[in-house]
């Protein structure tokens, strides 16, 4: 099977769709113009070589089938999300994972915690921070007055294991960032705690370090965000969970200041 990796490599579109894809949508278009013209000529079933690709046939503009797919997930009601994750074959995840893990809370939890990608525990039971990095998040959770699953949802950037639990790439990301904005948008969190570098990067679609990025508080869309180490780094230099102590305060306060939406005021002489 041809898979979009594949295509966007014989294409050579790589570079130029995560440039795309980290650029938002708005400023996207300057550039990629041209690519976007070489993918709808392309076709998926015979990439030919590009002398003989000429005026093959448009069977796939793989353009038009990603917002397909970001469309049907950005509809994706609850009961039909989890078997939509374990489904998916839209990154190359999806040929090394045993479970996905699409992630576990309350349907409208208030706090949202997101880590990076399951580990091989997460992925030998298909849920998130289960292993020695999911132990420190409990008692991260506890240290809050938390628990999983008491007004508490927990999910990861990428669905699927990255093997050996390297990083996951920005292609990786991108074709999972779908399924954790549709996840947002049905829980509506009032404060999403990003765990470590590759979930502040892709919720905030910004690289800096996590260390610049902790101690305020960031959106995504109108959600409040605050940043601080992944359990599993913390695991490693302990002299950091002080600063992840810290970060748990911000967000207890700011969880505190969050109001609900402002009704109009009352009219003072009624
Ligand atoms: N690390 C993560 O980022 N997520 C998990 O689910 C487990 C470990
Ligand atoms: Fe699909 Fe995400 Fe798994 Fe990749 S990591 S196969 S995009 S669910």
């Amino acid at each position: 099977m041809v898979t979009r990796d594949d295509l966007l490599q014989e294409l050579g579109l790589l570079p130029q769709w995560r440039q795309r894809s980290h650029t938002g949508l708005g400023a996207a278009d300057a550039v990629p113009r041209a690519a976007v013209a070489a993918a709808v000529a392309a076709t998926v079933a015979v990439p030919s070589p590009p002398a003989e690709r000429g005026e093959a046939p448009v069977r796939l503009d793989v353009t038009a089938a990603n917002d397909a797919r970001r469309h049907r997930i950005a509809a994706l009601e609850w009961p039909a999300f989890a078997p939509d994750v374990d489904a998916c074959t839209a990154c190359k995840l999806c040929k090394t994972r045993r479970r996905s893990v699409p992630g576990v809370g309350d349907a409208h939890a208030e706090w949202l915690f997101v880590g990076e990608g399951p580990g091989a525990e997460e992925d030998a039971k298909g849920e998130p921070f289960v292993g020695q990095a999911g132990r420190l998040l409990d008692n991260m959770l506890a240290a809050l007055g938390l628990a999983r699953g008491e007004g508490v949802y927990i999910a990861n950037v990428v669905k699927c294991r990255p093997p050996g639990n390297r990083t996951p790439e920005p292609l990786e990301v991108d074709a999972c960032l779908p399924y954790l904005d549709r996840q947002i948008a049905l829980i509506r969190p009032k404060l999403i705690v990003a765990l470590g570098k590759s979930a502040a990067t892709a919720l905030l679609q910004d690289d800096a370090t996590i260390a610049s990025l902790r101690g305020r508080v960031h959106r995504y869309r109108d959600v409040p965000l605050v940043v601080t180490y992944h359990p599993a780094y913390l695991l490693r230099n302990l002299a950091d969970k002080a600063k992840a102590w810290e970060d748990l305060v911000l967000a207890r306060r700011t969880m505190a200041q969050s109001r609900p939406p402002q009704l109009p005021d009352v009219q003072p002489d009624m």
